[in-house]
């Protein structure tokens, strides 16, 4: 090759590589400091509520939140495997699942104060977008609607991360925006979602608590004036956890303000990215005319905590860290690459995270944009190869069981619809397609006749 050419192929390379930018997602460390290897299974963590910790490793176990290692293994992991991303989410969840008297304002401060520092310290020259969480407060999830300690230590907390704006409207309600990476035309807004949890009794009679969706509204349409592209970033998501029908997670009226503001403001908005759920899933927004118009990404714990909510078997999940890739330019996601640790295997011989899956090769589409989620979740609700596929990513390779017909039904119901009428509508539909294939246990059919009948 001549020299001319080689340099003018090198420039072309290195444009290509410059309009493709990476950053990763973690979510819901759930440091529990008391796990423990000892004889008896019940007492090896706290968060295990007294349940049997039966397998119980130095990276951890499924019964119980993340030992100090296995955070402290994520975090290095997240080095080796791209050690300079553009950035880096941290959508929240910190502390254990305790009851609140084992913890304390001090004590939960302390835990966040020990994950700040040791991101800080492995990626020192990276700018990381902090979100909190429904366990970074105490009491666990009554985060409130106007100035607090909490807030304001969480701040300082992370004031080398956040502009001295962004700690100004922390302080006042836990959220805050920023320009992404100080660049014109491209924006990150950090919401505290906490506020419209069910279980958040401080928000319940508030029309917008801390003002936040009239502040977010503003934020955006200021975006589409000044041309800007915005990523959203959150912990607790709006619409159904997948893994147990009708679960829901925001107050009624907060998730229609919700899903308005997305359909208002879909066209500078291209990324959403979450997490609360621990599960590896996402989410789709729809216009009116049914077409796709944004994708909300959540992403799986660090965490392999198996859940005690009622009703789901054996919700725990591996532990998963996730990169996402994106266009500089337009901030499109390109591409979701999620690596995890078999915990199982890591406790029996050494810590190893491996990647899990490509989204692009795993679901054959072209890139991570509304259309193309649509499309993967198509072919979800549709070929039970790509459902089985998703299922078992879905728990980090966690639970490799079938999924049956109700799973299906459960899994594409809360995928497709976000708002809360539509997803009743979806599960009869569904329903119904699964009994007129046959596909549907006489059980199924009598949980949607009952259905048919509220
Ligand atoms: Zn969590
Ligand atoms: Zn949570």
């Amino acid at each position: 090759m001549s020299t001319v050419r080689l340099l003018l192929s090198c420039l072309l390379l290195k444009e290509v590589v410059a309009l493709s930018g990476n950053f990763w997602h973690i979510t819901d460390l759930h440091w529990d400091e008391t796990y423990n290897l000892t004889d008896n299974p019940q007492l090896v963590c706290a968060s295990s509520g007294q349940r049997p910790a039966a397998n119980a490793g130095k990276y951890g176990d499924y019964a119980c939140d993340s030992p100090w290692l296995l955070i402290n293994s994520s975090v290095y992991a997240m080095k080796d495997i791209l050690p300079d991303p553009d950035f880096i989410v941290w959508t929240g969840d910190g502390t254990p699942h305790v009851p609140n008297e084992d913890l304390g304002e001090e004590a939960v401060l302390n835990i966040m104060r020990k994950l700040t520092h040791i991101i800080n310290q492995v990626f020192p020259n990276t700018k990381v977008y902090p979100a909190l969480g429904n366990h970074d407060y105490h009491p666990k999830h009554q985060l409130p609607a106007g100035p607090n300690k909490i807030y304001k230590q969480t701040a300082e907390m992370w004031q080398k991360w956040l502009d001295p704006e962004s700690r100004g409207t922390f302080n006042k309600g836990g959220y805050y925006t920023e320009k992404l990476l100080n660049r014109t035309g491209f924006r990150m807004l950090v919401l505290n979602t906490n506020l419209y949890y069910n279980q958040n009794k401080l928000t319940k009679g508030i029309d917008d608590p801390a003002g936040q969706f009239s502040w977010a509204n503003q934020v955006l349409t200021e975006a589409a004036i000044n041309k800007e592209k915005v990523y959203i970033i959150g912990h607790v998501p709006p619409g159904f956890f997948e893994k147990k029908r009708s679960t829901k997670w925001f107050m009624p009226k907060f998730n229609e303000l919700y899903l308005d503001l997305i359909q208002k403001h879909h066209s500078v908005i291209l990324g959403q990215f979450f997490g609360h759920h621990h599960t590896d899933s996402f989410r789709m927004f729809y216009n009116s005319k049914g077409s796709p118009i944004s994708a909300m990404f959540l992403s799986p714990g660090v965490t392999p905590w198996k859940t005690t909510l009622p009703g789901v078997v054996d919700g725990a999940n591996n532990p998963g860290i996730r990169v996402f890739e994106y266009d500089t330019q337009t901030l499109l996601v390109k591409d979701v690459v999620t690596h995890y640790l078999n915990l199982t295997h890591a406790n029996a011989a050494h810590g190893r995270w491996e990647k899990e899956y490509r989204l692009t090769e795993s679901f054959r589409v072209p890139d991570a944009s509304p259309a193309s989620m649509h499309q993967a979740l198509e072919r979800i609700a549709n070929h039970h190869c790509y459902l089985q596929k998703y299922y078992e990513f879905n728990s980090v390779n966690y639970d490799l069981t079938e999924c049956d017909s109700d799973c299906r039904i459960d899994h594409v119901c809360a995928t497709r619809e976000v708002d809360f009428t539509k997803y009743e509508g979806c599960l009869l539909k569904e329903g119904a397609v699964a009994i007129s294939s046959g596909l549907l246990p006489v059980l199924s059919v009598a949980v949607s006749l009952v259905l048919a009948n509220r």
